[in-house]
């Protein structure tokens, strides 16, 4: 099997920005037009659905738990790093790139790593808009606690609920679209295969799980690497230190 990470050409630091810039867009008329099948709905594919639908793509999610509620994301604790900043010790994009890379024993994907530490402070926001409420300083303003030996404070943090706080904001913006009619969320559906035609993810093969049934469903499909750069996902991480 060839392992193709397909990670953009250029300088490391402007390699997914490069990315973006280039990348065709859908025209807004044309994204009711489009299906997105998002296999899971934890952190990461539960933002990025309700991402996706909020954008006005038709998505369909899929999770074995009863609902996107139970997924492992809930179980994480100590917080979701960014480098906002915000306590004037030095914190730089550069920096939360660096400790990352080495609290991953320099295996993590270097681009991919860098872009995360690009996006980190635009996720906090989108986690503050969506009501999660991150511990704050007496004075209002979001708390930072420094972590995983780090020697900056870029820890947002949720008591030690961090996880289940930052689920329920990305389950409530869900069942925002649910609402709408743009998100069908199938629970209780585990994903048995892909179905690729010309070499492209066209749809997926599920198992109902209350009926036993087998089902097909068409779409575009979003890998998880996918998911992971275009979502407010839970990977600005605190160095294994969970
Ligand atoms: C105890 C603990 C503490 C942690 N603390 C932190 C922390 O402080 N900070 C931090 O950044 N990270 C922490 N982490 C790591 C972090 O929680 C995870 O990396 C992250 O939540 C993973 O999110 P996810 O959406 O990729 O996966 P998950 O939340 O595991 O979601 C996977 C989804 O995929 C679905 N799925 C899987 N297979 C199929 C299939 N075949 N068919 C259909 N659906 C399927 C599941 O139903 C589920 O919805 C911690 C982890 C743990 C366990």
């Amino acid at each position: 099997m060839a392992l193709d990470s397909k990670i953009p050409q250029g300088p490391l630091a402007d390699k997914w920005t490069k990315h973006k810039n280039d990348i065709n867009l859908v025209n807004p008329a044309n994204k009711r037009n489009i299906d997105v099948i998002v296999v899971g709905t934890g952190l990461a594919g539960g933002s990025a659905a309700a991402s996706l639908a909020e954008l006005g793509y038709n998505v369909k999610t899929f999770c074995y738990q009863d609902s996107p509620r139970r997924a492992h994301s809930i179980a994480a604790q100590g917080g979701i790093n960014a480098a906002k900043n915000y306590q004037g010790d030095g914190d730089s994009n550069y920096r939360l790139f660096y400790d990352t890379i080495k609290g991953g024993d320099y295996r993590s994907r270097e681009a991919n790593v860098h872009r995360l530490a690009e996006v980190s402070g635009n996720i906090i926001d989108q986690c503050v808009a969506q009501g999660v409420p991150f511990a704050r300083e007496y004075g209002g303003l979001l708390d930072n606690r420094s972590f995983g030996g780090v020697l900056v404070s870029r820890t947002f943090y949720a008591k030690g609920q961090t996880g289940q706080q930052l689920l329920l904001g990305a389950y409530s913006a869900m069942n925002r679209q649910i609402n709408r009619g743009k998100i069908q969320s199938f629970n209780r559906h585990e994903m048995l295969d892909l179905v690729k035609v010309n070499g492209k993810a066209r749809g997926i093969i599920a198992r109902n799980l209350i009926t036993g049934e087998i089902e097909r469903h068409s779409g575009q499909i979003l890998r998880r690497k996918t998911i992971n750069n275009i979502s407010l996902s839970f990977s600005a991480v605190t160095n294994n230190n969970s």
